[in-house]
């Protein structure tokens, strides 16, 4: 197990051990993930996204868009501001409450978060026994200020959920938008914490993403609500293939609950380092409601027409990490095997999520004939799917292994046969079988 024990936000990225070596060198060599910031040593807790890694992180974020808002008469989406006015974060108990407990070798200095120790006697770093102190409750939250005033009255912080934006906005949208409960507001974008100790590759980052629904329900109604959303988060992995058996549902104990929830499900997944949280589903009462309610002073109860009943909406919240989702299909589809007798690598994505859907190649690249027709399928197929990919680097077989490699599902080459007979040859990536079909079948192919 690799620790970054250092609370300095500059330090270099730390090998990673556990078997993620493979998944992290492949991310950066073939243009998925980066360390942030590399060529200045780094910016621990942060990652930059490559050309195939931003394609997969939109494929997945679209995808779940799509199931959760736009094919759902029930639910609408919103994009609201980072920074927000500091009092939301006072009220929804996270300036008081959202830390972690930190705790430091006395004799070597490194930090570690205390309820993240294998054994709390021993210091990972230096090996000594009985050096850790009493843990000290950090806050997490990136604090900054607005305004050319470095004052106490101008501190603001860069949110740590993304929930608060939508909480904050429930009567924004109930005036403007007048929906009925139960009705859901969801929102993607990005959230900050200040982590103790960020490792494990994208897993626990201190810059990252977030997916998150907020469901208003009648109280009555939050249990049916609850197992609807525990339902949809696996119809979720599903479509973009995470699979079920390495999922794993945790009911979290009261004591390890967060303060706004009265019953959690932890959806864990088998991580190379170990079985960690992927998603979270809670109910969050009317904790948040109530208490914006209390502190802002704008009403925020809702009025039943039917019932003529005024109360304040209850809320479930499926709660999806955006980079831990890509961490968990890096890992699912890491595959190494032999194929013709020569060992491979690659990623088995399933086409809704591949970053790249087809490559096209011509046979040779010094044919003019062969790469004229071969650039016109592949513009014309471009038109149809926009993650198409042209290739006429290297040999057929080094852009095979290139292409597998960012888990492009079929590969198109375009040969002398092609000018006869406008068929093309199409390679599976899995099975590396190679079939002919004509230049017409390409788009149902792909
Ligand atoms: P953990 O216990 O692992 O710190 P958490 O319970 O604090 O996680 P939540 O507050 O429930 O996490 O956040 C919702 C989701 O946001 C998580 O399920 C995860 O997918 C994602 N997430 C939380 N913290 C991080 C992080 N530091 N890096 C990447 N993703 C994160």
């Amino acid at each position: 197990m690799t620790f970054d024990n250092n609370l300095d936000h500059i330090d270099s990225p730390r090998p990673i051990s556990n078997g993620m070596d493979k998944i992290v060198s492949l991310a950066k060599r073939r243009g998925f993930i980066y360390p942030g910031s590399e060529i200045y040593g780094g910016l621990s807790g942060t990652w930059d996204w490559g050309p195939y890694g931003v394609e997969l992180k939109n494929n997945v974020k679209n995808l779940w868009w799509r199931m959760f808002v736009q094919e759902r008469d029930d639910m609408v989406g919103l994009d609201a501001a980072i920074l927000m006015n500091p009092k939301a974060w006072e009220a929804s108990g996270h300036v008081s409450g959202f830390s972690d407990p930190l705790v430091e070798c006395s004799n070597c200095k490194s930090r570690f978060r205390a309820d993240n120790l294998e054994d709390k006697n021993v210091c990972p770093s230096c090996g000594k026994k009985g050096t850790f102190g009493e843990a000290r409750q950090f806050n997490m939250m990136f604090k900054t200020h607005v305004g050319a005033d470095e004052t106490a009255a101008s501190i603001s912080y860069l949110r740590p959920e993304t929930a608060g934006g939508i909480f904050v906005n429930f009567k924004n949208v109930m005036d403007s938008i007048h929906p009925k409960l139960p009705f859901g507001i969801a929102q993607i974008g990005k959230a900050f914490r200040n982590e103790i100790a960020p490792r494990d590759f994208v897993f626990r980052a201190r810059e990252f993403e977030q997916m998150e629904i907020e469901y208003f329900v009648n109280p009555a109604e939050w249990e049916s609500a609850f197992e609807e959303w525990r339902n949809n988060v696996h119809a979720f992995n599903d479509a973009i293939g995470i699979p079920r058996d390495a999922v794993h549902e945790l009911e979290v104990v009261p004591e390890d609950r967060a303060h706004y929830s009265r019953r959690t499900i932890d959806f864990e997944f088998d991580f190379p380092f170990g079985r960690k949280e992927l998603y979270g589903l809670a109910y969050r009462t009317d904790f948040d409601l109530k208490a914006h309610m209390e502190a802002s002073g704008v009403n925020l109860e809702y009025m039943d027409e039917q019932a003529k009943q005024k109360f304040i909406p209850h809320v479930i919240e499926p709660s999806f990490g955006v980079d831990r989702t890509i961490l968990a299909l890096l890992a699912s589809a890491y595959t190494e095997d032999e194929l013709g007798g020569e060992s491979r690598t690659y990623l088995k994505f399933n086409k809704a999520v591949a970053p790249i859907k087809a490559a096209v190649f011509p046979l040779l690249k010094n044919k003019p004939q062969l790469v004229e027709k071969a650039r016109e399928i592949y513009l014309s197929l471009k038109k149809e799917v926009p993650q198409i990919m042209w290739d006429d680097n290297g040999n057929i077989g080094k852009r095979y292994r290139r292409q597998d490699e960012i888990g492009t599902p079929v590969c198109i080459t375009v040969d002398f046969d092609t000018l006869e007979n406008d068929t093309v040859t199409v390679r599976n990536r899995d099975t590396g079988e190679q079939v002919r079909e004509p230049i017409a079948n390409l788009k149902s192919v792909i």
